[in-house]
């Protein structure tokens, strides 16, 4: 599998995970490391970042740590030639990236916000991120679209999407777009992950105002309808939806999350809404260590490259802590669950010999921290001020793992 290293606490903390869970039982001679912290990127001019584009694309089974994308001050601080771009774009573009996916990590024998599993599609492209925008004054705004082969010039064969007047001394104006193609794959990815973890799914959009999101909504019904429907029903999962796909317009989903706290459902929506409404599921599930964060992307060949990742940073206020030889106590679960869900999806389209070893090892791994969190010996931020340390409970799963 391809490894991507980051930057600061979390980079720490993967070192000593890697040092004393993984390499003690594990042969990972054949990972391949990118290292994308500020000062390799910067050596390399940013070769790195396309090394390991590159690396994923081939291997198809990718972990990343949380990486620093530079601010002008760390430019300073670091000695950079330039404030580096954020890797994950270039990440989503070179993966063709379809969905991110969100999930609430479950624990057993504990209680965390939600009961029964939720599960989240966020669409990786479109809208935005990528917009285009500039400032203006007084006018006329026209927006023009000419089909792939015609020319500029050749208004005959280009439509007019859109023509307003703007009368204020100072607009933002913006152009983006919202690529449909592939909402199809996501719809798949959604409702089979749904049926699998038997949950209740919805299509979260504002499409009663924002009209042009109902071709996601579209694409996500017809897909449902002709592949899902009479599976979610003979599962019974459709029993509060009245046996059919329901919307849920994006403002109402916002409340819906915090009431429906019992769980066992699923959510997909657009980019930018999903990156809103799963930092609330995050804080309804009491952490951002809880919630897993999986890129799905398509190869050339159809076939399916998997990012996995936790879904929080890189814990800056930690790392000063740490520098300063203060006690710190980082919950590593986010990660070390990325870290499984690479090694075991690397093991299974790799088909090794080794793929149930691997299975089973992670799944101790992943049981043995769960057993830690759900007896009080977990992390601070769940355990409370009696919890341990980062190094100390890294030391303490070591010792299940070697007994
Ligand atoms: P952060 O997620 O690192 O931290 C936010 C707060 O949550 C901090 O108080 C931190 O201590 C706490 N926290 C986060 N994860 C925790 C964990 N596992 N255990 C215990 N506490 C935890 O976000 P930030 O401070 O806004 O960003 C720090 C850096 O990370 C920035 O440079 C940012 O650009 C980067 N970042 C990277 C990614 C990524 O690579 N995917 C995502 C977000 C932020």
């Amino acid at each position: 599998m391809v490894y991507i290293k980051g930057e600061e606490m979390t980079r720490y903390t993967m070192q000593l995970i890697l040092d004393k869970w993984i390499e003690p039982h594990m042969d990972t001679s054949s990972w391949e490391y990118y290292d994308l912290c500020c000062k390799s990127r910067d050596s390399s001019e940013d070769q790195v970042l396309r090394d390991a584009v590159e690396a994923g694309k081939r291997i198809k089974a990718i972990f990343k740590e949380p990486t620093v994308t530079p601010t002008e001050v760390q430019k300073q601080e670091l000695g950079l030639k330039q404030t580096w771009g954020s890797p994950n774009g270039a990440m989503r573009r070179g993966w063709n990236g379809i969905t991110i996916s969100r999930d609430t990590i479950m624990i057993e024998g504990m209680e965390l916000g939600y009961k029964k599993p939720v599960l989240f599609e966020r669409h990786a492209v479109g809208g935005e991120y990528s917009a285009g925008y500039a400032t203006v004054g007084k006018g006329e705004l026209r927006t023009m679209f000419y089909p792939k082969g015609v020319k500029t010039e050749d208004v005959s064969h280009a439509k007019m999407v859109d023509v307003r007047q703007l009368h204020d001394e100072a607009s933002a104006v913006v152009t983006y777009d919202n690529p449909l193609d592939n909402v199809v794959d996501l719809a798949h990815h959604f409702f089979s992950r749904c049926l699998k973890a038997r949950v209740t799914p919805y299509v979260v959009t504002k499409k009663t105002v924002f009209k042009w999101q109902e071709g996601f909504w579209t694409r996500m019904k017809e897909t449902f309808d002709e592949h899902y429907r009479e599976r979610f029903r003979e599962a019974e999962l459709l029993e509060n939806t009245g046996g059919e796909l329901r919307h849920l317009i994006s403002d109402a989903a916002t409340m819906q999350l915090i009431r429906w706290t019992e769980g066992g459902f699923g959510m997909a929506a657009h980019n930018y809404d999903g990156d809103m409404l799963t930092d609330e599921l995050a804080q309804i599930h009491r952490s951002p260590g809880f919630i897993t964060s999986n890129l799905i992307g398509k190869a050339p060949d159809g076939s399916i490259i998997k990012e996995f990742e936790a879904s929080h940073g890189t814990v800056s206020d930690m790392w000063l802590d740490h520098l300063d030889k203060e006690e710190t106590s980082l919950n590593p679960l986010g990660l070390v669950e990325a870290l499984i869900g690479a090694m075991q999806h690397a093991a299974a389209i790799t088909e090794v010999p080794e793929e149930s070893a691997i299975v089973d090892f992670t799944t101790k791994m992943r049981k043995f921290i769960h057993r830690a969190f759900a007896v009080g010996k977990g992390t601070r931020d769940i355990s409370g001020p009696e919890g341990l340390t980062t190094e100390d409970f890294v030391d303490l799963v070591a010792k299940a793992l070697a007994g």
